[in-house]
């Protein structure tokens, strides 16, 4: 979300903004924010991590370039788009006992929780919330509200009674920022974090997601959720695939423990449907 923010600002002429093609300079693995420490999850020091674009950071899951985005963009302009794009309330899902997830208060939120934020972290998101915004960014930047029931019928006539259908909540990014954004998140599957899940010809686009958990409002050494959003094909996208796994044994990025599992549920996908590759 913090790219999508970055990029429809940077169109709209924001200066606290960046483009698609500037560069951070400041290579640094960690930042201090207020005094606590916010790092990148590697060390910086192959190089990897330096002079990078906003295409590698997303790439390489750069903690540190997302931590400067939210916080050049601001806390007004972060609660705008986290605000647009679903967060911190329900999404009116049809289906009983939904939760809203938690979001600091715009008022309370301090420059660390800023900074986290930029990340993805200090929120607590929602599966579906997840989706829902992910779905935005990369659809066209339509948030479209979630449903499950597609139509009602009479079990003695099977006359259709009720048909449901798509329905907007809100436009988010501009339809030019989420091509942007759907081709630099087609580059984490084809060259970053998200390689695990490519399939030639499908055009799989993904973002991997590894959070400490929290456990009686402190840090928990070595327990993680770690996560991978996909969905394809990134040019016109149909399809959408959030794999969680909660506590990882052994390795915990999202790139190895959920990346594998969204690419062979597409997988799947595509032998149910019979989709043709598309080059
Ligand atoms: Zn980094």
């Amino acid at each position: 979300m913090t790219a999508a923010a970055c990029l429809e600002e940077y169109a709209k002429g924001n200066p606290n903004a960046f483009s698609a093609t500037h560069v951070f300079s400041n290579s640094a693995g960690t930042r201090i924010i207020d005094g606590s420490k916010i790092k990148c999850w590697t060390k910086h020091a192959n190089g990897k991590h330096s002079n990078q674009t906003l295409a590698q950071a997303l790439n390489n899951s750069c903690n540190p370039i997302f931590t400067d985005i939210a916080l050049s963009l601001g806390k007004e302009v972060m609660y705008d788009y986290l605000n647009k794009f679903g967060y911190g309330k329900a999404t009116g899902i049809d289906f009983l006992g939904e939760q809203s997830g938690l979001l600091v208060a715009e008022s309370a939120v301090t420059r660390g929780d800023l900074a986290r934020i930029g990340f993805g972290q200090t929120i607590a998101v929602t599966p579906l919330q997840l989706c829902m915004a992910t779905a935005a960014a990369v659809n066209g930047g339509l948030l479209m509200q979630p449903y499950l029931v597609k139509e009602i019928s009479d079990p003695t006539t099977n006359q259709v009674v009720q048909r449901f259908y798509p329905t907007m909540v809100n436009r988010v990014i501009s339809q030019q920022t989420s091509g942007q954004i759907a081709k630099m998140l087609q580059g984490v599957v084809a060259d970053g974090g998200g390689k695990n899940a490519y399939i030639e010809g499908y055009q799989v686009g993904g973002k991997t997601g590894t959070a400490q958990k929290f456990v009686n409002g402190a840090l928990a050494q070595g327990k993680y959720v770690s996560s991978f959003v996909g969905f394809f094909p990134a040019s016109s996208p149909k399809y959408l695939c959030l794999f969680i796994v909660d506590e990882p044994q052994g390795q915990s990025y999202g790139s190895i423990v959920a990346a594998p599992y969204a690419g062979l549920i597409f997988r799947e996908i595509i032998n149910y449907k019979q989709i043709e590759p598309m080059e």
